[in-house]
């Protein structure tokens, strides 16, 4: 058993070198893809359900790895956090987003509202709240076609400065909608100490809807606190019929999954909106 022991000790010494060396290189390349700016956006539409049209377009991240291939978000969002880089991330998404929408004249008309993804580090101390205040500034006058996705658990790693900069930028009109809704520790306590106009019901609540009659309690539930607080709700990864006919007849606002349109580049974006109005 004894030596046993010590040979699971290697493998996991092994093992956790490789993990670590892995993550180390992921992170250098990381930092050179943000400085190339090989990073990229694509854009999923938001639908409300009971008119025809794009009622809003979340933004998410995208790296091709030169090598490695497509690396998920879940994979470098989170490396980004731990190591100061998603300011510069947030910076660059922002950017591309709003300067490829602009010169493709589809923001406003064609696409209402644009979401993006923030971290509380995007927040994290008066320096980040200023630069990402500056930066929005020099994108887009308008801010009312903003809206941020914050998660309830960033949002409580750093309450405090989240709230400030929230209270500035819902002066200038940006949306906030609290994103993966019901999957942290203290969501109610969330929407009382933030200022909040959606909610986002995240999709492990909607993958199960129509066999797991809890969830689908759930779900209505969530909805009708919605309801009642006077907040937008949409449900996130919807993927078949009977998913949207529940969250209809629940009254759900708006939707957004693989049902009806999967994240696309802006060409891909482009015909998609040409194909609904025609
Ligand atoms: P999220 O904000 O909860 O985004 C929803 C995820 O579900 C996206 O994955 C989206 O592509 C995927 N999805 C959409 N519709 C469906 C569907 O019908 N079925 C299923 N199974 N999935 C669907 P993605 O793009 O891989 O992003 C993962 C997470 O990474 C996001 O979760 C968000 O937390 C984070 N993220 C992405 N882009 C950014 C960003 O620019 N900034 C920050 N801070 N986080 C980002
Ligand atoms: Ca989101
Ligand atoms: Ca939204
Ligand atoms: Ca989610």
């Amino acid at each position: 058993a004894k030596s046993m022991g010590t040979n699971r000790l290697r493998v996991y010494k092994s093992e956790y070198g490789e993990h670590a060396s892995r993550r180390t290189k992921l992170l250098f390349d990381l930092k050179a893809a943000i400085a190339n700016r090989r990073l990229s956006v694509a854009y999923q539409p938001q639908f409300k359900l009971d008119e025809s049209g794009i009622s809003g377009v979340e933004v998410l991240a995208r790296w091709d790895h030169p090598e490695e291939g497509v690396i998920a978000p879940d994979v470098f969002i989170p490396l980004a956090e731990q190591h100061g880089l998603i300011c510069d991330i947030t910076d660059f998404i922002m950017q591309t987003a709003i300067q490829e929408l602009t010169n493709a004249d589809l923001l406003y008309r064609q696409v209402p509202r644009l979401s993006f993804n923030v971290s509380a580090a995007d927040f994290n101390n008066s320096h980040g709240t200023e630069r990402f205040l500056h930066n929005l500034a020099e994108l887009t006058g308008d801010w009312s076609v903003i809206e941020l996705e914050l998660t309830e658990t960033s949002a409580l790693l750093n309450l405090a400065g989240v709230k400030g900069v929230l209270n500035v930028l819902r002066e200038r009109g940006v949306q906030v909608s609290l994103d993966d809704f019901g999957t942290g520790y203290s969501s109610l306590s969330t929407l009382r100490l933030l200022p909040i106009q959606e909610v986002k019901i995240d999709q492990s609540f909607v993958r199960d809807l129509a066999t797991n009659a809890n969830d689908a309690r759930l779900v209505k539930t969530i909805i009708a606190m919605a309801n009642a607080l006077n907040l937008r709700v949409i449900a996130e990864g919807v993927e078949s019929q009977q998913q949207a006919h529940y969250l209809k007849q629940a009254g759900c606002d708006e939707v957004q999954g693989y049902l009806y349109a999967k994240p696309m580049n802006l060409k891909a974006l482009q015909s998609f909106i040409k194909n609904l109005s025609s």
